[in-house]
């Protein structure tokens, strides 16, 4: 049976807006999967470590009949396809890929948590999720909209496409 799932993307190195473009398109190829809507894109200023780009990143819809694990693996599979290098923990990288709300699933896996664990803290990914759902809620009915509220401050600016009346695609 198919789900709706959600997946944050972000990326700092080697055109990040490309790699993100990049990364629509291979999702939208994923088997069992259709994707339903994509986020406008965000710059944010990078958690952890400052001396490195500030990131870019979205979030796309997805209903996908994959398993979550089996997601998860193509995700990964992805953000290789992409060259993704990640010397240093919160650093900079080249694509990153996580799977933000897998329908009102509760995953603790060694190898996935869902939602995001992270999700609640980071505007950069609230925010385009906000976008896409404004009433989204978390499995256990925390508002996505309260938490955004709630969260850090990533100095979060949105791109309009070329072409809009303030172009500012980087
Ligand atoms: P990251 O630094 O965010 O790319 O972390 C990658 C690691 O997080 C991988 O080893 C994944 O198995 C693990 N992980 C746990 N939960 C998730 C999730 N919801 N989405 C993506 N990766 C996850």
């Amino acid at each position: 049976m198919a789900v709706t799932a959600y997946i944050g993307l972000g990326s700092n190195l080697a055109e990040p807006l490309k790699q993100l473009a990049s990364a629509v398109v291979a999702l939208a190829m994923l088997p069992e999967t259709t994707l339903v809507a994509q986020s406008p894109f965000y710059r944010s200023s990078p958690v952890g470590p400052q001396d490195q780009p500030d990131f870019i990143n979205g979030a796309v819809q997805l209903t996908t009949a994959l398993p979550p694990l089996a997601l998860l693996d193509a995700l990964q599979a992805i953000e290789q396809d992409q060259g993704r290098e990640r010397l240093q923990h919160w650093g900079p990288r080249t694509l990153d890929l996580d799977l933000l709300l897998y329908g009102h699933d509760m995953i603790d896996h060694e190898r996935l948590q869902v939602p995001h664990p992270e999700l609640p803290n980071r505007d950069f990914a609230l925010q385009p999720l906000l976008d896409l759902a404004p009433d989204l809620t978390l499995p256990d009915g925390r508002a996505l909209s309260e938490l955004r509220r709630q969260c850090p401050d990533n100095h979060l600016q949105r791109l309009e496409p070329v072409g809009s009346d303030t172009p500012s695609w980087p």
